[in-house]
């Protein structure tokens, strides 16, 4: 039984205590905020008289609304019973306060003596000391934090769970009314909500900047009828959509034959009918609330859940019912996934999260991508990486902030998103952006010309890929080959694994993209952080310490020999370029090699044409390899350090470890030393060598790469332009003997002496 979670995990949801239904005075108090909604007010009027129906219909002496003037400050924007005075003076800090405990718990604090609570701050403007019960309840909405709404009375007692639900229906209504611009107006309590220009901070995912407007991957659904007169029609309106929800996720079901996505579904459909969350939602009616605004009530209550989830399991299940629900609510209020919006001629993708197969379809018309989640290492930001589109991910809120058609500015090099930004944002940023074009221009117009450094030492500049989109960069960069084709991306951005046939025809598509120019497929580098969707991941305790790339590749061979025959019929008989990654001994790479003579063997009994010319390499991604016997060298055709591994053994630092993985410099004396021994031994040996590593794409690494005699780097496309200008301009024998001075005076790394050097170059 693939759910024994379930049972825990519909309790954890929805721990909340039964509660009688005192349904009569909830829904006349929904039905009176209904009709404040409805008059003609200024957003102040109207809050006012929140407070005041709110107060009377609790009674309570006390009913205050704080709402966020920033991300950390909460204002007291309207009471009843508290000081006049107070009102738009009185505020406090995320966290200060009772008031504030609520707010960034985003739970409730229900006590008989306020004074005496935990984090009780005595606030002397407001009047407030007289009072000893305090109920306060978060008001937020899909996750976002807006405010806190609380009650207050003279008597000491705790408030009762009914009560505490009216108010927490209450402060829902209120956020959904703030969503909808209701406190907007003449002497305002609040600004007009999507409106105000916001910065967001998140992480790099891929470089580059661009301007655009917001195209969100799944548009916001509009609740406007908040409150229902006749609980029995919304009851069926919602039993009605529910049964509409079974049926497209069985129907959804009966056609996926991905375990993956059946897996999902299977979850999707054990909500679909699950009682609990039936339940809930029909109390919420009951209450007052119409069938959509009870949906998103619980899926508010689950998204707040969401955040503090501490499983990774059980935040995907949270994600699930995330989703259910906002399909819930397509169904009931009839808004599809095509809102009418038609999508802007400079979209930046807005989203969540993504999957890679979704972005590959949204392809390069994508100007800009901001993910809310997401990871550096994410297939999507693989994809998002080969199309050189600029990503941004862990922007927090953005989602629920940005509209559709929002003027948005994605800063991808530092991890910055300006949503509706203002004239100086958009004067500075737009400066930038026209000094990357112009940098830009200058790199198209040397690129054609070879790379040779101010010494005369031809330096050999590849591009690597993974993708088919990544192909036309082969001509655009300037690009003398691909110095790495990593085929896993083609295995990571489907549902299942891909046929021989598939293989051998993209493949084929590759070599004639490339016309002629070399390309060194790399055979399946999967495991560590790339999990393919439909191979049951391996629970290790060191993943990139473990079952991984050519290891899987000898211990599995089938999924390699059906590789390694696609490329051989793609080849039709032009010459192939193999290499097998993460070789950490002698024998695996004869082991591969022996995989290939195989399958050369086979090709030719089965009569088809075998390439004229074969080469097979190995990558260099383990210290160990560098000291491998003389015969090695002799026998590999061809040598390429993956940098990026090989770092992260080198100086034993993970290279998707945050913390760490910046720790040790890339020309660290170490690091450039080490790399220089297997530049010596190549040399003696003849072993062609280059480095493909993140670091050869980047200007200063590169230079100093060449300058101790690494002949041929291989970086992104983007990144040629840049290291060929800067090449071209520096002798590297002159820069040789810098690193060479450093090194002898003790210098940990070689940076500050190399880039005193440029500067005086200058
Ligand atoms: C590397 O490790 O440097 C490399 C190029 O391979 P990948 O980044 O795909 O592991
Ligand atoms: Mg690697």
């Amino acid at each position: 039984m693939p759910y024994e979670w379930w049972a825990d995990f519909s309790s954890w949801v929805y721990d909340m205590p039964d509660r009688g239904v005192g349904e009569s005075e909830s829904r006349k108090l929904l039905r009176r905020l209904r009709d404040t909604m409805a008059e003609e007010a200024a957003g102040q009027a109207r809050l006012d008289k929140i407070t005041h129906l709110t107060a009377d219909s609790m009674g309570t002496e006390v009913c205050s609304i704080y709402l966020f003037r920033d991300e950390v400050t909460l204002e007291l924007c309207a009471t009843e019973g508290l000081k006049e005075a107070a009102v738009h003076q009185t505020r406090m800090k995320l966290g200060e306060g009772l008031v504030g405990r609520v707010a960034k718990a985003g739970k409730v604090v229900n006590t008989a003596d306020a004074p005496a609570a935990r984090g009780f701050r005595y606030m002397p403007e407001t009047g407030e000391e007289i009072y000893s019960s305090f109920l306060g309840v978060p008001i937020q909405r899909l996750g976002e934090k807006l405010g806190v709404l609380v009650v207050q009375s003279r008597t000491a007692r705790e408030f009762t769970s009914d009560e505490v639900y009216a108010l927490e229906v209450v402060a829902m209504v209120l956020a959904e009314m703030a969503e909808l611009g209701a406190f907007v107006g003449e002497g305002a309590a609040l600004a007009a909500r999507h409106t105000e220009p916001r910065l967001m901070r998140g992480t790099m995912g891929q470089e580059g900047a661009a301007e655009g407007h917001v195209w969100l991957h799944e548009p916001r659904v509009v609740v406007t009828n908040l409150v229902a007169d006749d609980p029995t029609k919304e009851r069926a309106r919602l039993e009605e959509a529910v049964q509409s929800l079974q049926v497209s996720v069985d129907d959804l079901l009966a056609s996926a034959v991905d375990p993956e996505q059946r897996a999902v579904l299977e979850a999707y459909r054990m909500f679909a009918a699950s009682k609990g969350w039936m339940r809930r939602m029909e109390e919420d009616i009951d209450r007052g609330l119409s069938a959509e605004s009870a949906v998103e009530k619980q899926q508010s209550l689950a998204r707040a859940r969401l955040a503090q989830a501490p499983d990774p399991y059980l935040r995907e299940r949270l994600q699930d019912l995330d989703d259910l629900s906002n399909r819930l609510l397509r169904i009931l209020t009839g808004q599809g996934n095509e809102t009418g919006a038609e999508m802007p001629a400079d979209p930046i993708l807005v989203a969540r999260n993504i999957g890679p197969g979704e972005l590959l379809e949204y392809g390069r018309a994508l100007k800009g991508i901001v993910l809310e989640e997401g990871s550096v290492g994410s297939h999507a930001a693989i994809v998002a990486r080969a199309l050189a589109i600029p990503l941004v991910i862990h922007a927090g809120g953005v989602t629920t902030e940005a509209l559709n058609g929002d003027h948005i500015m994605v800063d991808g090099d530092q991890g910055l998103v300006h949503l509706r930004p203002d004239d100086t944002v958009v004067g500075a940023f737009r400066d930038k952006m026209a000094m990357q074009a112009k940098a830009l221009e200058r790199y198209a117009s040397i690129r054609d010309t070879p790379c040779v450094a101010a010494c005369g030492t031809r330096v050999h500049l590849n591009m690597n890929a993974g993708l088919m989109a990544d192909l036309p960069s082969l001509e655009g960069s300037g690009a003398e080959g691909v110095g790495l084709f990593r085929t896993e991306l083609q295995f990571l951005v489907r549902n299942q694994m891909p046929k021989r046939t598939e293989l051998a025809a993209l493949y084929a598509r590759v070599l004639d993209a490339a016309k002629g120019k070399r390309v060194n497929f790399r055979t399946l580098d999967i495991g560590s952080d790339k999990v393919l969707p439909y191979m049951k991941p391996n629970d290790e305790p060191n993943p990139a310490l473990g079952w991984r790339a050519i290891r899987v590749g000898l211990d599995r061979p089938g999924v390699m020999r059906m590789q390694l025959q696609a490329l051989l019929r793609a080849a039709d008989g032009r010459p192939l370029t193999v290499m097998f990654p993460f070789i950490a001994q002698f024998d695996e790479f004869r082991a591969g090699r022996a995989e290939m003579d195989k399958a050369i063997a086979r090709e030719r009994r089965l009569g088809h044409p075998i390439p004229e010319h074969i080469e097979v390499g190995a990558m260099l991604e383990t210290p160990s390899l560098a000291y491998a016997p003389r015969k090695f060298f002799e026998e590999v055709d061809f040598l390429s350090i993956g940098g990026n591994d090989l770092k992260q053994f080198f100086f034993a630092a993970d290279r998707e470890n945050e913390r760490v993985r910046r720790r040790y410099d890339t020309l660290n004396t170490s690091f450039l030393t080490f790399v220089e021994g297997i530049v010596t031994r190549c040399r003696e040996i003849g072993t062609p060598l280059s480095f493909c590593g993140e670091d050869a794409g980047r200007p200063i690494e590169a230079l100093c790469l060449a300058a101790i005699g690494v002949e041929t780097l291989s970086m992104r496309p983007a990144s040629i332009g840049p290291v060929k200008h800067l090449m071209m301009r520096v002798d590297l024998k002159a820069l040789k003997s810098v690193i060479d001075d450093a090194r002898d005076g003790g210098a940990q790394s070689v940076r500050p002496a190399v880039m005193e050097h440029l500067r005086e170059l200058d």
